[in-house]
C-alpha cells in the first residue's frame, strides 16, 4: 500500500475511533498533517480549542510560534508531520491521562510508522515521556531535566534522533523559555544536516553548544 492510501486509512480510523473517553467531547478529531515524507516528526499533546474547531494539529497562537521556531531550523511546517499522543481534545484543555495515551498509541504509532522520520521533536512533557520511555525504552526524568539532550533510540523498530521540547504554548505562558526554546530549533535544524550528511554528532547534547 502506498503511504498515501495507508493515511487516508489512518484518518479514517481516527475519525471512528471511540477507543477512549475523548471521544465524546471532540467536534472533529485532529490526527496530524504535514509531509508523509518529513525527515523531521514534532509529537505534541493533545488537541486545543481551535485544533478541535479545524481538525487541523497547531493551529493557534502556540501554532503559531511553532511556525516561528521551525523557521529557525530552517524548516517550514510542509517539511515536517506533526500529530499529538491523542487526536481528540480533552475537555477544558486539561492534560491527557495516561490512559487515553495509550489507548491513542495505536494510531501514533501507526502514523510514527508511516512518516518513518529520522529525528522526532516531543513537545512537552506526555509527549516526551511517551516517546523515550515508553517507546524507546529511555529514562524520563521530566522534559525540564530532559531537553536540550539529543536522545539516540530505537523507536518502533526505528533508528531515531529524539530531542525533547517544551510546548510552545509553555514559552507564551512564560516568555523566560523563549530564548532556550529558540536555541533547541537552530540546534534542530543542525541535527536535521547532519544526519543527512551522514556526520552524527554521537555524544553530543543540544547544551554542547550551549556553553
Ligand atoms: S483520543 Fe485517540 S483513542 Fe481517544 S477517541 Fe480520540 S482517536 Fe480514539
Amino acid at each position: 500500500m502506498d503511504k498515501s492510501s495507508e493515511w487516508l486509512n489512518i484518518v479514517e480510523a481516527v475519525k471512528e475511533c471511540k477507543e477512549c473517553p475523548l471521544h465524546k467531547f471532540r467536534k472533529n478529531p485532529v490526527p496530524g498533517e504535514g509531509s508523509l515524507n518529513a525527515e523531521v516528526m514534532l509529537i505534541g499533546e493533545a488537541p486545543g480549542r481551535r485544533e478541535d474547531e479545524t481538525g487541523r494539529p497547531f493551529v493557534g497562537a502556540a501554532g503559531k510560534y511553532l511556525n516561528e521556531l521551525l523557521s529557525k531550523a530552517g524548516l517550514k511546517r510542509e517539511d515536517v508531520f506533526i500529530t499529538n499522543v491523542v487526536k481528540c481534545r480533552p475537555p477544558n484543555n486539561r492534560d491527557p491521562k495516561p490512559e487515553e495515551i495509550m489507548k491513542c498509541s495505536r494510531h501514533t504509532n501507526r502514523i510514527i510508522k508511516l512518516i518513518s522520520p529520522k529525528v522526532i521533536v516531543t513537545l512537552g512533557n506526555h509527549s516526551g515521556r511517551y516517546v523515550i520511555e515508553y517507546l524507546g525504552g529511555g529514562r524520563w526524568y521530566g522534559v525540564t531535566r530532559a531537553r536540550g539532550k539529543v536522545h539516540d533510540l530505537m523507536v518502533l523498530g526505528l533508528r531515531v534522533k529524539v530531542l525533547p521540547t517544551y510546548h510552545p504554548a509553555a514559552a507564551l505562558y512564560n516568555p523566560k523559555l523563549k530564548g532556550n526554546l529558540e536555541m533547541e530549533y537552530v540546534r534542530l535544524g543542525e541535527q536535521v544536516t547532519s544526519v543527512n550528511s551522514g556526520r552524527r554528532s554521537k555524544g553530543r547534547t543540544l547544551l554542547d553548544y550551549f556553553t
